[in-house]
């Protein structure tokens, strides 16, 4: 049985944090589809170009866009014993996709990380990243020892430029609106467990790993 673990929750949930530790804990690639149309950006790309306008107003990139980039991304031989998820499904269309093209020998998991929206306006807006290994860091909540270097690998940080207050309101609405009726779906195929992503990244990494990381070993065990 091989796994795909989605990571769901609103913007600034701390999905990206959690999902690159996870995928290393589980010896699973990290697949972010924002990190993808990022990519795409930063290379002037045609997918990056039609990509950008949607980005840069905090709307969803239309689902057989974001699909197809996600499928022929996955498609990829590393992703043959599994990926970890991180902003895609973000509608029920594409949940639909993805469950479509994964036959019963896979496993399909998915993790809400829950946090109300009042946190979230700040942890967005603060938010610093790491242009080269993706490291993410915040103004108030995790900053970097040395300013604008990254703690991990002293690349430059960066803020997104969809990370304003502004954008972030629409996110959180386009979230709400088209992105949480998937807690229902998996929740209705019984494959969602819900962690408080309100805490600190290391309490909430710690209930994530006892989740995912021992259960699965325990399922290889049992094979
Ligand atoms: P993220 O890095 O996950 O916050 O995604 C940044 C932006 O990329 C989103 O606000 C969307 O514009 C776009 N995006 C990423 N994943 C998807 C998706 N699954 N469906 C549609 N748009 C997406």
């Amino acid at each position: 049985m091989t796994s795909v673990v989605i990571i769901l929750g609103p913007p600034g949930a701390g999905k990206g944090t959690q999902a690159m530790r996870l995928a290393v804990e589980l010896g699973l690639p990290h697949v972010s589809t924002g990190d993808l149309f990022r990519e795409n950006i930063s290379k002037n790309t045609p997918l990056g170009e039609l990509a950008k306008t949607y980005l840069d107003a905090g709307k969803l990139v239309p689902d057989e866009v974001v699909i197809d980039m996600l499928f022929s991304r996955v498609a990829a031989a590393d992703c043959a014993n599994g990926y970890m998820l991180d902003g895609f499904p973000r509608t029920v269309a594409q949940a639909e996709a993805l469950s479509e093209r994964l036959d019963s020998d896979w496993n399909t998991r998915a993790v809400q990380l829950d946090v109300q929206d009042g946190v979230l306006v700040e942890r967005v807006v603060g938010r610093l990243l790491c242009r080269d290994c993706g490291n993410i860091h915040h103004e108030t909540f995790s900053p970097p020892a040395t300013d604008g270097s990254c703690d991990a690998c002293s690349g430059e940080l960066y803020k997104r430029t969809d990370d304003t207050a502004e954008t972030v309101l629409e996110r959180l609405a386009v979230y709400h609106g088209e992105t949480s009726p998937l807690i229902s779906y998996y929740s209705e195929r019984s494959a969602l467990e819900v962690v408080d992503g309100a805490r600190a990244p290391e309490e909430v990494f710690a209930d994530l790993r006892t989740l995912l990381v021992t259960s699965e070993a325990s399922q290889q065990e049992a094979r």
